[in-house]
């Protein structure tokens, strides 16, 4: 398929399932060791999954078991608590 229009990357939200431009979203990655991290560049190799800086769609991802699902891992307690402060740092949030 061709298009005229300059091609921008898509994904989908693993959350929200909405798809939108991958700039507006903020790209997860599996680690070596299984564990999952915030990829603010973007570009760190591994299995990547996609979230909205929305609140909403991290509760989803992260109390559900969408995230694990896309990443095909198990989150740790630790992990996942790690990730929420990652998070909250990301989206300003806790800080009012
Ligand atoms: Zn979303």
């Amino acid at each position: 398929m061709k298009s005229i229009r300059q091609y921008v990357p898509q994904r989908t939200c693993v959350a929200c399932r909405e798809v939108k431009d991958k700039r507006e979203l903020t790209r997860l990655v599996r680690i070596a060791n299984g564990s999952v991290e915030v990829d603010s560049s973007g570009k760190k190799i591994g299995r990547g999954a996609y979230l909205c800086r929305a609140q909403e769609c991290w509760q989803t991802g992260l109390q559900g078991n969408r995230l694990e699902h896309a990443l095909r891992t198990t989150l740790t307690q630790d992990n996942r608590k790690q990730l929420i402060k990652q998070v909250e740092d990301l989206l300003c949030l806790g800080r009012s």
